[in-house]
């Protein structure tokens, strides 16, 4: 159930009571990305190390309550249009379902939507999309078994696959599939991944890896790019630049062999779109980061367990977005991986 914050009906329309999310670079962030646990059941190499990591202590955790509440102060004060859950693995969390349906009870009511790895989808798919959940994004980064084990150190590739196909049975279409591309792992596949999209009308994208791995050994130098992502895609299909301007969507599309069919590349290192970003994030332990690559982090948790009320935790939040940076810098000399890794920050 939603906590108690405003009444509906009279809150302050979206950003209207104190100004929404602006930065002094003149972005508004309207798409909070909520972690809901830094757990996950697959070791993607270039999340989270095979050993795992030290997960979050449960104290530290946001309860299902707190979540809700302060989903509830940035879509109601703060102007956010769009919730995305994720994590750590989003499906691990007991009170998902509950969480969703607090947030489609929200007025206004946000777009909500699931970045995955699917396993355990295709039971949850169902009271997922009767809660509210409009969209799922599902993380697949190759069609062959022993590949998927190589890369996410599980043998999980069916359970993924199945999770994909209870997606679009239980009607969260467009199914989106987002994969990371490693050299010499499973970069040949490209081609092959689109044919498969192509053929159960799912849209992927194509993200490239970004220096957001456990172990910090990341190298631009080994990163496969945007440039030869298209190159290998060029190679098989007819690819024409998607008319559709892309706004602050980050996945660059192209029309497919003269579409309808889409594909994206999200060119996060090579072509940033930092500019056009208008995203906010909550990590599982209640944490606000104004970007992925952020070196700071605004502690709502310890405000919200303090007796704050919701004015002031959406000023502190305002405040934390204020100081965003122009850009992640990945290319200044000076870079420094953020501390988390992508499976605690949340992707
Ligand atoms: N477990 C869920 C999943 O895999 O979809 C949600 C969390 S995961 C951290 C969210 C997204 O981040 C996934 O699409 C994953 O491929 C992506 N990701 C993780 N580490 C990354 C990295 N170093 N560079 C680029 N994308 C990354
Ligand atoms: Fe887990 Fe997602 Fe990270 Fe893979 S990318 S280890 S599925 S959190």
């Amino acid at each position: 159930m939603p906590a108690p914050t405003q009444a509906q009906g009279t809150a302050p329309r979206p950003g209207a009571a104190g100004g929404g999310l602006t930065d002094r670079h003149g972005r508004t962030a309207t798409d909070l990305r909520v972690s809901l646990t830094d757990r996950c059941n697959l070791r993607c190499t270039y999340c989270m190390p095979e050993a795992g990591l030290p997960w979050l202590p449960k104290p530290t955790l946001l309860t299902d309550d707190e979540v809700n509440r302060l989903v509830a102060v940035a879509v109601r004060d703060l102007g956010v249009r769009e919730v995305r859950f994720t994590g750590g693995e989003p499906l691990l969390r007991p009170g998902l379902v509950d969480i969703v349906e607090a947030a489609a009870a929200l007025d206004p009511r946000p777009e909500i939507s699931l970045t995955t790895n699917a396993i355990g989808l295709e039971r949850l798919a169902e009271p997922l999309r009767a809660a509210g959940l409009d969209r799922v994004n599902v993380s697949l980064d190759t069609l062959d078994p022993a590949t998927f084990k190589d890369l996410a150190k599980r043998d999980r590739l069916a359970a993924t696959l199945r999770g994909i196909e209870g997606a679009a049975a239980a009607g969260l279409a467009p199914v989106k599939i987002n994969t990371v591309l490693m050299r010499g792992v499973n970069d040949r596949e490209a081609p092959d991944l689109l044919r498969f999209a192509l053929a159960h009308d799912y849209q992927l994208r194509f993200i490239e890896q970004m220096p957001l791995d456990a172990a910090g050994v990341w190298r631009r130098d080994e990163m496969v790019t945007a440039a030869e992502i298209l190159a290998a895609l060029k190679a098989e299909f007819d690819l024409t630049p998607d008319p559709e301007h892309r706004g602050s969507a980050p996945a660059e599309t192209w029309l497919v062999d003269g579409g309808p069919a889409k594909v994206g590349v999200i060119g996060s290192v090579t072509r940033p779109f930092c500019g056009d970003c208008d995203r906010t994030r909550l990590t599982a332990d209640g944490q606000v980061r104004n970007c992925l690559f952020a070196r700071g982090e605004t502690d709502l948790r310890g405000l919200a367990r303090s007796g704050a009320g919701d004015a002031e935790i959406a000023g502190r939040w305002r405040e934390a977005m204020r100081g965003k940076l122009p850009g992640h810098g990945i290319d200044d000399p000076s870079f420094l991986q953020p501390a988390r890794p992508m499976s605690a920050i949340g992707g």
